[in-house]
């Protein structure tokens, strides 16, 4: 479980990292230990880019999926990428997330050849 350190910034642990990761939405074509999509803006993130700002446009973070009815609990963390916390689209994400897990999707090789 995260929990809240004397600055006030979320401290994760192991368990909430890893549950955050598989909490986010699986690419029918990549292996869903490397790759996963960003249920808010819909392109992929790496897992090897944990927690990436600089290099991070593919990077991801831990976001809590609810923040109305806050909790510390590693199942309120979903991946995302950095830059896309302040576009998540409610306070409580968690029928868009579910939604958004039940449709397939596909990693788009052409937008990561345009990014190499
Ligand atoms: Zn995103």
């Amino acid at each position: 479980m995260a929990k809240l350190d004397e600055k006030g910034i979320i401290e994760f642990t192991e368990e909430d990292i890893e549950t955050a990761w598989n909490n986010s939405p699986e690419l029918v074509n990549k292996e869903a230990q490397e790759f996963r999509m960003c249920f808010i803006c819909k392109f992929h993130m790496k897992r090897k880019e944990f927690n990436n700002l600089e290099l991070g446009k593919f990077g991801w973070i831990p976001e809590p999926i609810n923040i109305k009815n806050f909790s510390f609990e590693s199942a309120n963390f979903v991946a995302i990428h950095p830059g896309c916390s302040e576009f998540r689209p409610k306070d409580d994400c968690t029928k868009i997330l579910n939604k958004v897990k039940k449709m397939l999707w596909a990693f788009d090789e052409s937008i990561y050849e345009n990014e190499k």
